[in-house]
């Protein structure tokens, strides 16, 4: 089944209490493409970047069977430039430099061919732009799922509950649930937020894992306890490709399914944070995968005699 996957593709800077780079390919669409390549087939990618961006990086996204017709390339611009520096707990980090560059002009196309795709993953953009492409689609997809931020909560607020009215799985961190629906108890918040329009809603706590709310129900995914986190850049976006490229891959958008595909994209995560940059989800083989899954397993596995 496939996917369309809407997301910046770009150049990172990234200073952690371990390293520093100064330019690496990084980008949310990007991280989504490779985590989600691993499980579906085709990725549909809508993206811009300039001709800065690397041609070696789009043929290897290509080999892993990600369609790039989707995404332009403008001649004598530069690629979205992101840099930052994290904390010390490696959770917090600030944003030091955003050079939106062609993103600015970015005005998303959804190519004919990828007309009837079931899955649409819009990454974490400005929302009038991810309701452009909810609006160019012909065929009702089986399922979108939104990711956004603090910053389109402060400066385009209409917008992004005009989003949350056409989709049906918002992705947001606990502060971005916190500031979003005002209540400090994430259950309260999660209500608020599902009365927005989102019929499932995930909210990633970083190494402390992610919830699932769907109705009166919630799931709980944890993060793997790695010994080091070596760069948890796009550790969102993996985890959102992790996720949509379940879903696709089984074809089913039922509550059991989307629990086990919060784990799917919590493994996913894992990988993302073991080095700079999007290079270990690149390296990773499905048996890795399949190894990572059954540790998850592991993880939350216990038998409990009821009292
Ligand atoms: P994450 O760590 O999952 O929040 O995603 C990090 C990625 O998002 C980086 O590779 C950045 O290039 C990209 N990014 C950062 N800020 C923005 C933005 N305002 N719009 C689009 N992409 C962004």
């Amino acid at each position: 089944m496939a996917i369309i996957s809407v997301g910046s593709m770009a150049f990172d800077a990234i200073e952690t209490p371990f390293g520093k780079i100064d330019k690496i390919v990084g980008g949310s669409g990007t991280y989504v493409a490779y985590a989600a390549s691993h499980l579906t087939s085709p990725v549909k990618q809508i993206s811009i970047v300039g001709e800065d961006f690397p041609e070696e990086e789009l043929d290897e996204l290509k080999k892993r069977n990600v369609d790039l017709e989707g995404v332009e390339v403008i001649k004598g611009k530069k690629s979205f430039f992101w840099s930052g520096k994290y904390h010390l707990d490696m959770n917090t980090r600030d944003t030091l430099i955003t050079d939106l560059n062609v993103l600015a002009d970015f005005d998303p196309k959804v190519p004919d061919s990828y007309q009837g795709a079931e899955f649409i993953m819009l990454g974490n953009l400005m929302p009038s732009i991810q309701i452009k492409v909810i609006e160019q689609l012909t065929v009702k997809p089986k399922l979108i799922v939104l990711d956004t931020m603090n910053f389109w909560m402060e400066s385009a607020f209409e917008d992004l509950k005009k989003a949350l009215g056409m989709i049906d799985v918002l992705l947001i961190n606990d502060s971005e649930a916190r500031q979003l629906s005002g209540e400090y108890s994430l259950v309260k918040g999660a209500k608020k937020i599902l009365e927005l329009g989102p019929r499932f809603l995930i909210i990633k706590k970083g190494e402390h894992g992610a919830l699932l709310f769907h109705e009166n129900h919630v799931f709980f995914a944890p993060a793997l306890p790695l010994e080091e986190v070596f760069d948890p850049t796009g550790a969102g976006d993996a985890f959102a490709g992790g996720f949509i490229g379940h879903l696709s891959r089984t074809s089913d958008i039922s509550f059991e399914n989307l629990k086990t595909a919060i784990i799917v994209g919590s493994a996913m995560a894992s990988f993302c944070v073991e080095k700079f940059g999007p290079q270990r989800l690149k390296e990773i083989s499905k048996k890795d995968i399949d190894i990572r899954l059954e540790e998850f397993v592991q993880l939350v596995n216990f038998d409990i005699d009821l009292v």
